[in-house]
């Protein structure tokens, strides 16, 4: 299974992806994350990544394109992958294209989450992350008391908030969704791959419309 999870920040495609991957037993790719490394590690990538980040905006195609390439050349996707923040604008979405068409690995499908824009807002402020693991909370509705706790290597979480989580730098991100990703819905239902649910609703039943989704 290659999948592709398209959705604005906060949509839920990384609480998805980690489900996935304990079901299908394949690796959630997130950008974010990759990036989010490389700016722990303090790579030149990293480096330069951060202010962008930080401003609530994208990393140009290029960068965002050979991360992918060599993330894409690891032997652990040999049975699938999800992406999740990846295509990101139309550039992308044809670059991954023309990468998956040499590796002869075509997309399986592309889920798209649909959230209206005040929830999104909502889950992005309550939002939170352990810095130890990377699960992700939220402490409005999936707080760190519930279990389990992280991912059975942390027993107490240690949450943080990440800087383009803050509100001026929301509203940047969802604009620049419209803007720059939203075009990939009309993309990939050209090419009959989209599949769209409603991305509201607790985790589990999420995850039930994306299962039937992918069944279909
Ligand atoms: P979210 O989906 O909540 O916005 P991500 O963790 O996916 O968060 O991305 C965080 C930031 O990383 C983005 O705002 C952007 O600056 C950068 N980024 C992630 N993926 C991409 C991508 N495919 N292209 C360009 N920039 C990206
Ligand atoms: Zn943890």
């Amino acid at each position: 299974m290659r999948l592709v999870l398209l959705g604005a920040p906060g949509s839920g495609k990384g609480t998805q992806s980690q489900r996935l991957v304990e079901h299908f037993g394949i690796p959630q790719i997130s950008t974010g994350d990759l990036l989010r490394a490389a700016v722990k590690a303090g790579t030149p990538l990293g480096i330069a990544a951060k202010a962008i980040m930080d401003a609530g905006k994208l990393v140009d195609d290029r960068t965002m394109l050979g991360i992918i390439r060599e993330r894409l050349a690891q032997p652990d996707v040999a049975n699938g992958f999800i992406l999740d923040g990846f295509p990101r604008t139309l550039a992308q979405a044809d670059g991954l294209h023309k990468l998956l068409t040499e590796l002869h690995k075509p997309l399986s499908a592309v889920v798209q989450l649909e959230v209206d824009y005040d929830l999104l807002f909502k889950r992005i402020s309550g939002r939170r992350s352990c810095q130890d693991c990377g699960r992700v909370f939220n402490i409005h509705t999936a707080p760190p008391s519930s279990p389990p706790p992280c991912d059975g290597r942390c027993t107490a979480p240690n949450l943080v908030q990440r800087v383009d989580d803050s509100e001026a730098t929301v509203s940047k991100r969802l604009q620049v969704y419209e803007d720059q990703t939203r075009p990939l819905v009309d993309y990939y239902l050209q090419r009959g791959l989209l599949r769209t649910i409603d991305g509201d609703g607790d985790p589990q039943a999420v995850t039930q419309r994306l299962s039937s989704a992918l069944e279909g």
